[in-house]
Order: structure tokens, then C-alpha cells, then sequence
């Protein structure tokens, strides 16, 4: 792992070409191979991306006379862009994997925002005369040492917390930005890679990772695995043997790193991949039924257009939340017009059959998912959000709308709108529909386009009779209706234990929400993360659920335990988990019946 005081000079990396490395004729040219830690399984093979690491300074000369206030100023200003830059990484990790992997960074912004730490710094620039540089460096150099020197491998490792938070600090205090990570392809080469790392390459064409150092137990590899990244850590003689763009094979599940792969072996892992892919299609392939012969159908959650390819693959019949805020936070506002949203949402049409459902999201901009540059209001969960946001913001909502309509004249379009709570919004918002079809200059809404809610706020699953007369569809949106139904934020690691989406309370709105849905012949899937948790997975079936949507990593594995699954037995469970006393009963019932079922993850 190296240092933040890394010896690349600036202008190693200013070269405009970001990951470059010149082969260096000395190296060999033939097939090596080298063998780290297995981290996460799979295979991949392409040519190396060589990330390099970005240099920091850290400036060892005294602070000259009265410049401490001013240095003070400079390092408060950036812990705040060290913070924003992690809320984006938090963001696209929640996003993509949900909350628990969220609070690996959220770790990181904890000690960002720790007074002690903070004022230590502030204290050695003061009495001390230090450069913030130096400052961050001792503070966080004196923890991380700490960890480091233990016997144990697991605080060793979260000693990359405190180092990728040193390096975050320092890069912020010298401006300098995260390089963008989204049009490289290939495998990733890295002397360290952070969990951030992993996150932000994910975004990208990378087929897998592989790094000199880390190992199984760090938040990199969990990142890695969640992500279903194949990623091999700890190959100590990389860097001797790989020039960028070299190609590389790697096996995430053996540790092993093929380094310019001759023909044979390349040959050998081709007809591997393709006996692989077809146990897999044969796996995922056709209608999911549970062991007494229910349908359910299998959707996916997802984010950015480049997802969409592997759908099929993954087992996903088809999209059950497209999220666009990703979109907005990615895009400038000025470039996210209604046709580059077209485009985007268009881009599912090539990869879904006709009859695969396709849900769009409005915009659900507020509570933590906040716009850049937007007043304090925003940041709450009980403020301006989702369609209370977008009423209010037709330069907002219009350009979706129209994208939206646009592409319902092609083929169906489930359009699903964010954080409503009372009808009157439907209203709104159907009135707002109305009026783009009219101005796109069409006759009629199309047949095609179907409007649907989430349930998400309480006021709407105990309500679910009246607004089903509104809507063509229900999604069961279970992190919001977890957080405001048991008042714990969803982002708040303190109130965690609060919020599980299996307490009873929350289950009641489920069913709730449920039985309106069958009364009214609509349709009802869950897109929030209890639907990927395979312990909840029974439970939400005996409550009548026959629609799963979730992140795609994770719908192989519900699939297996959906197809062991008897719907009626089911269904007793769910009544007793109604009937329990809090989530933590409902899970032990859970776990007790799986076992009794002889149901296995
Ligand atoms: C939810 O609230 O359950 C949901 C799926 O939406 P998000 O997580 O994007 O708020
Ligand atoms: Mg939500």
C-alpha cells in the first residue's frame, strides 16, 4: 500500500491520459503467472488498466507567522469537500448495493466529522505551526499505526479506513479530484485498492480488479464480492510483471493472475467460460417458480444504462426501479436534457423484451439522495423530496415527463412516482402528464404508459384502497417505509437496530398495501432491499408478494430460495410474523422455519 507521500510526482499522472504506463522493454514479454489472495470469485479477461496512485504532498516547513487562522480556514473547507466527495461514494454504493455496504463509508465520514480528531489537527497547526498536510498527516498517521502494528488481521485491515480517509483529506486540501473512472475498460492493476476505488471503477467497463496489496477481510474485497467484481489482492510481484494494457486473466476464486496469457491458455479459459455460462443460463434461464408451482416473477433494480447489458444473464426478467437520480448527480444539469434522458431510458429497449416490464423512477432528488448546491431543506427525509420536489420544479420534472411519454409510444413504460403521500399529488401529477402528451403532440396518452406509486410513506400503504383507484401499479419502497414507520433514519448508523424492514409493524403495511392491490386487480412488486435479504424472502411471498425487484447481484441467490419455497406454508409464517413482537422475533421465526423447511441460501 503506499504511502500518502507517494513518489509519483504530479506530472506522472497530468499526462492527460490517465492509467498510462509505458511498457518497459526490460520486462518479459511471455505468459507469467502470479498468484494473491482469491476475493472475489469469477473470471475475467482483458487488457490491464493501470491505476495509478494519485501523489499528495505533505508540506514539512514551519507555517509562517499568522497564517494559522487562515490554515485552520483551509483545512475546515476541506473536510467539507472530503465529505461531499464521500457522500457521492455513499450514495453510489447505497444505490448499488444497498445500506449496509453505504455504512463502510459512512464509517469514513464519522471520522471526518469527529471533533477530537478535527481539533487535534487544528491544535498542531495553531501550537505547533504545522501545514494542515503535515497536521492530517501526524493526526491519522498516529491512529493508523496503531491498527496497523495489532496481531490481528482484521484491525490491520481497517487501518485502510483511516489511510483512504488521510488520502482523501490531503488530496482535498490540494484540490485534486478523483480521476474519472467511467470510460476505461479493462482490468483494474493497482498497487492499493480502497473500497471507494471499487465502488467508483464499478461504474466503468471493469472486468475485475487485482492489486499488490489487501486482502480477503477488507472493505475493498466486501465491495468487491457485493459487486460481483472477480478481484485477486495481495499479488505481491505486480508491479515487476504488468505494463499498462498488457493482457491479463485472472481467477477471483483460485488468487491466480495470468499475465500476458499465451494462446493455449487463453484457448483453455475460453472453453471454461463457456461451459460456466451454460450451467448459469441453465440456472437463470426461464419463468422462477416456487417449489408448489407460484409464479414470481424476478426484476432488478437498477441505475445506470451500462447494468442493463448483463440483465438477462443475471437472471432479471425484465426492470422493477430504474433510479435516475444516479443521472442527475452525474450529469451536469445543463447536459441532462429530455434526449439524453431518452436515450438513456431508451437504452433498456435493447435489452428487454416487450414484455418485460420497464420502471422508470421520477426523480426521487431530496432527503439523502440531495441535488448539489440546494438549500438545507433538502437534506431531510421529512422535507421537500421525491414528488413534492417535482411539483414545484417543472424545469425538473418536464423534460423526464416528456422523455417518459415519448418512449411509452415505442413499447410499454412503467412510469413509478417517489415519495407520494397523498392523492392529491396523483392528481397533480396526472394533470402534468396530460399536459406533456398534449404538448409532444399526441392525441391521447399512450395505452402504453402505465403510472404507478411507491408505497413508502405510511399514509399511503394505510391507504392503499383510495389510491389503487388512481394508479395502474404499486412498488413497495420498504427503506422508506421502514424509516417513517419506525422513525429511525436510514441513514443514521445509530438508529440502525431500529430499522428492519421485518417488524411487524412495517409487515402490516405490507399486507396491507398487498390486499388493496388484489382488491383492485393491480399490480404489486418490492423494490426495497428486504426483498434481496433471503431470510425475508418466505415471508414476503406468504404475504402475497409475487413480484421481487432488487439489485442484480443478488436475484441468483433469491431465485435458489425462491424454488424451495411452498407458498401456502409460506403464508403461515407470514401470519405469525404479523403477529410477533418485533423484527428481531420475526427473524428468529424466520430462520427457525428455513431450517424446519430444510430451505437452504
Ligand atoms: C425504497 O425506499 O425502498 C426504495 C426502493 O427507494 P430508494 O431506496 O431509492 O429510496
Ligand atoms: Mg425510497
Amino acid at each position: 500500500m503506499s504511502e500518502p507521500t507517494d513518489s509519483r510526482s504530479s506530472d506522472d499522472e497530468s499526462d492527460g491520459e490517465e492509467g498510462k504506463r509505458a511498457p518497459d522493454p526490460e520486462r518479459v514479454t511471455s505468459e507469467v503467472r502470479l498468484s494473491g489472495y482469491a476475493v472475489a470469485s469469477g473470471t475475467a479477461l482483458g487488457p490491464a488498466w493501470y491505476h495509478p496512485p494519485i501523489s499528495v504532498d505533505i508540506d514539512t516547513t514551519p507555517l509562517p507567522s499568522d497564517a494559522a487562522s487562515d490554515e485552520e480556514a483551509r483545512f475546515m473547507q476541506a473536510v467539507d469537500r472530503a465529505l461531499s466527495e464521500l457522500k457521492t461514494v455513499v450514495d453510489l454504493a447505497q444505490n448499488r448495493l444497498g445500506r449496509e455496504s453505504a455504512s463502510i463509508f459512512e464509517a469514513q465520514a464519522m471520522i471526518l466529522r469527529d471533533e477530537t480528531l478535527l481539533q487535534a489537527v487544528r491544535d498542531r497547526i495553531h501550537m505547533h505551526d504545522e501545514h494542515a498536510s503535515a497536521a492530517v498527516h501526524a493526526v491519522l498517521k498516529r491512529h493508523r499505526t496503531r491498527l496497523e502494528e495489532s496481531d490481528s488481521q482484521y484491525l490491520q485491515e481497517r487501518a485502510a479506513d483511516l489511510r483512504d480517509t488521510e488520502h482523501r483529506l490531503l488530496r482535498a486540501l490540494q484540490h485534486r479530484e478523483m480521476p474519472d473512472t467511467k470510460r476505461r475498460h479493462g482490468i483494474v492493476v493497482a498497487d492499493t485498492l480502497s473500497a471507494a476505488d471499487i465502488i467508483r471503477f464499478s461504474q466503468g467497463n471493469v472486468l475485475g480488479c487485482v492489486s499488490a496489496t489487501g486482502g480477503p477481510t477488507s472493505h475493498a474485497a466486501l465491495i468487491a464480492r457485493a459487486l460481483e467484481l472477480p478481484t485477486v489482492m495481495g499479488a505481491t510481484n505486480l508491479p515487476d510483471h504488468v505494463n499498462d494494457r498488457d493482457w491479463l486473466l485472472l481467477d477471483g476464486s483460485t488468487g491466480e493472475v495470468v499475465v500476458r496469457p499465451s494462446t493455449e491458455t487463453r484457448v483453455a479459459f475460453q472453453d471454461h467460460e463457456a461451459s460456466q455460462a451454460d450451467n448459469r443460463a441453465a440456472r437463470s434461464a426461464g419463468p422462477l417458480y416456487t417449489a408448489d408451482g407460484t409464479r414470481i416473477q424476478m426484476l432488478a433494480n437498477v441505475e445506470f444504462a451500462d447494468q442493463y447489458r448483463v440483465l438477462a444473464a443475471q437472471g432479471a426478467e425484465g426492470i422493477g426501479l430504474l433510479r435516475t437520480e444516479m443521472l442527475f448527480m452525474m450529469q451536469s444539469r445543463k447536459h441532462l436534457n429530455e434526449e439524453v434522458q431518452y436515450e438513456q431510458y431508451a437504452a433498456a429497449m435493447d435489452v428487454l423484451a416487450d414484455d418485460q416490464p420497464l420502471t422508470i423512477r421520477l426523480l426521487d432528488i431530496g432527503g439523502d439522495k440531495t441535488e448539489p448546491a440546494t438549500g438545507p431543506e433538502m437534506g431531510s427525509f421529512l422535507g421537500l423530496r421525491g414528488i413534492r420536489v417535482l411539483l414545484g420544479r417543472p424545469d425538473l420534472v418536464e423534460p423526464q415527463l416528456r422523455a417518459i411519454v415519448r418512449m411509452s409510444e415505442q413499447r410499454a413504460v412503467r412510469m413509478l412516482l417517489p415519495m407520494v403521500t397523498t392523492q392529491a399529488e396523483v392528481v397533480a401529477i396526472h394533470d402534468r402528464i396530460d399536459e406533456v402528451v398534449d404538448a409532444v403532440g399526441l392525441a391521447e396518452r399512450p395505452a402504453n404508459l402505465k403510472i404507478g406509486i411507491m408505497v413508502e410513506v405510511p399514509a399511503v400503504a394505510l391507504q392503499a384502497e383510495q389510491f389503487a383507484e388512481d394508479v395502474d401499479f404499486f412498488a413497495l419502497g420498504t427503506n422508506d417505509l421502514t424509516q417513517y414507520t419506525l422513525a429511525a433514519a436510514r441513514n443514521n448508523a445509530e438508529v440502525a437496530h431500529y430499522a428492519d424492514a421485518l417488524h411487524p409493524a412495517v409487515l402490516a403495511l405490507m399486507r396491507q398495501t398487498v390486499r388493496a392491490a388484489q382488491h383492485a386487480d393491480i399490480p404489486v412488486s418490492i423494490c426495497g432491499e428486504v426483498a434481496s435479504d433471503p431470510v425475508a424472502v418466505p415471508v414476503l411471498l406468504g404475504l402475497g408478494i409475487r413480484t421481487l425487484s432488487m439489485a442484480p447481484p443478488f436475484i441468483d441467490r433469491i431465485r435458489s430460495v425462491v424454488a424451495q419455497i411452498d407458498c401456502a406454508e409460506a403464508e403461515t409464517l407470514a401470519k405469525e410474523a404479523c403477529a410477533a413482537r418485533d423484527a428481531k422475533s420475526v427473524r428468529t421465526l424466520c430462520t427457525e422455519w428455513q431450517h424446519a423447511q430444510g430451505i437452504t441460501q
